[in-house]
């Protein structure tokens, strides 16, 4: 569909990839209808100003398909059993997401499009993406970070600014939309449950993220230490050529990135026929140089490799990059002992790698469960955990678990949701730790039972650490 002009398209939801999708399209000469479930103040305003422009919007509806109907354009976060999908398949509509539409529509004005490298995974999209951009730039590439935060999609391609090459984060839900998405190389990070009700089972989770690999043209790189993702490599049709290449936290086998010695070295891109190894950065490089994260640079440094870049960006790329807040960030050490926010770790895959990067940990969880199971996560930490501080809606849930797989820890459960329970539940950790533990706040939960969100979780954290250093200073 390269003629807009008059085309009927539907815009399922309207919000952060609706409204921009809607105003790209009208904007194409598209006839756009935008249809939401919602009826609230919010969408009432967000509605009036796409009327304004001449766009149709039907509140309290998402269901009907609108008469005349095309194509439909969602957002991501709407599930594929939808009333209206139904209806639009049985038309024989197409139904794009947010990253169809902005793969679609590159290169429209002529102007050449920029490849994509690809990242997905239920961890470290973000920090894996922000050091992929980083590294770009160290090579003197024009490029952005995609995806949930930074440039959006639409923008990134349709915007005044010339990329060479965009690291793009993807979400399973996008995935799955995103039937003609062809990337130069991508990456699966890691694969563990999360969203199974969206997608409705653990395969058609691992799916839609292994379609992430669907016609690459370079390299489809895997974490060789989470077999389900090399399956996914094997499982993908991709262009004649391209290569799977792995990355271990080990000695790297042909094909693979990896770390000895406390190098990061590559063994999958060797410049020198001479070598069979090619040295890219030093582990203290990585920040921080947690396991899982030197794991997100390698699997950063393989996508770069694999578009050409020199040894020298990866490690230049790798020390000029930052992480975002809450994402094991150091907030302050107080009588010899660290205390650490990783308020992003909203589920037990992550929680498990944040624990994993401390050898004596006072341990902040709980909050919404979004139905994990804790047993897992407990028995492999238990013999990490100094004592457990226990917050949220979910407590139970990691209680009954540490009673099953950590009786001999102490547990401290904080019945409380008021505003100053976080203070109360750094109070109480402080008090079980010793000098040279880590008081790591790794949830393992969604915050949304006490806090807006897991910043606002971090940053009540953060500033119940300062409260405690300042009161003794
Ligand atoms: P995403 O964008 O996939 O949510 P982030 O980069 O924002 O990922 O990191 C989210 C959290 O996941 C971090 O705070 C950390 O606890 C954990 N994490 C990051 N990288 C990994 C990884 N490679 N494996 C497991 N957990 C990870």
């Amino acid at each position: 569909m390269t003629d807009w002009q008059g085309k009927h398209v539907t815009v399922a939801g309207l919000g952060v990839s609706g409204i921009p999708a809607a105003k790209v399209l009208h904007g194409l000469g598209a006839v756009v209808t935008v249809v939401n479930d919602g009826d609230d103040e919010r969408a009432r305003a967000q509605a009036a100003e796409l009327e304004a422009l001449g766009i149709t919007v039907r509140l309290g509806d998402g269901a009907t398909l609108p008469e005349g109907t095309e194509l439909i354009v969602t957002a991501p976060g709407w599930k594929p059993d939808k009333p209206l999908f139904e209806a639009a398949r049985a038309a024989g509509l197409e139904i794009w997401g947010d990253v169809e539409l902005a793969w679609r529509l590159r290169g429209r004005d002529g102007r050449e499009a920029a490849p994509w490298l690809a990242v997905t995974g239920t961890n470290g999209k973000t920090t894996t993406v922000q050091m992929l951009a980083s590294i770009l730039t160290a090579a003197g590439l024009r490029t952005a970070a995609v995806g949930n935060i930074g440039v959006s999609l639409l923008d990134a391609v349709l915007g005044e600014e010339q990329y060479d090459v965009l690291a793009v984060e993807l979400s399973s839900y996008q995935l799955h939309w995103a039937p003609s998405l062809r990337a130069h190389s991508a990456v699966v990070l890691n694969l563990a449950p999360d969203h199974l009700d969206w997608h409705g089972s653990m395969e058609a989770y691992a799916r839609d993220k292994g379609r992430v690999y669907e016609g690459n043209r370079v390299a489809c790189v895997y974490n060789a230490a989470d077999k389900a993702t090399e399956d996914l490599v094997r499982e993908a049709d991709v262009e004649e050529g391209c290569r799977a290449i792995g990355f271990t936290l080990g000695t790297p086998g042909p094909s693979q990135l990896g770390v000895v010695e406390g190098i990061l070295v590559d063994r999958a891109f060797v410049e020198n026929r001479q070598k069979n190894a090619q040295e890219l950065a030093e582990v203290a490089d990585v920040n921080p140089p947690a396991p899982h994260n030197v794991a997100n640079a390698l699997a950063a440094a393989a996508l770069a490799r694999a578009f050409g870049v020199p040894p020298k960006a990866v490690r230049d790329g790798l020390r000029a990059f930052t992480p975002d807040a809450h994402r094991i960030a150091h907030v302050a050490d107080v009588d010899g002992v660290a205390y650490v926010d990783d308020s992003k770790a909203t589920n037990t895959h992550a929680a498990e790698a944040s624990l994993a990067a401390y050898e004596s940990i006072v341990w902040i969880a709980g909050g919404l469960a979004k139905g994990a199971a804790f047993d897992e996560l407990v028995a492999k930490s238990a013999k990490r955990l100094r004592g457990v501080v226990l917050i949220g809606a979910d407590r139970a849930l990691i209680r009954e678990a540490l009673a099953r797989h950590a009786p001999e820890v102490p547990v401290v459960d904080l019945d409380r949701t008021d505003t100053g329970a976080m203070l109360a539940a750094v109070r109480e950790a402080r008090r079980l730790s010793e000098r040279g533990d880590t008081v790591l706040l790794a949830p393992a939960c969604a915050s949304m039972d006490m806090f807006t969100n897991y910043n606002k979780r971090g940053e009540a954290f953060a500033d119940a650490v300062r409260e405690l250093a300042s009161a003794d200073g």
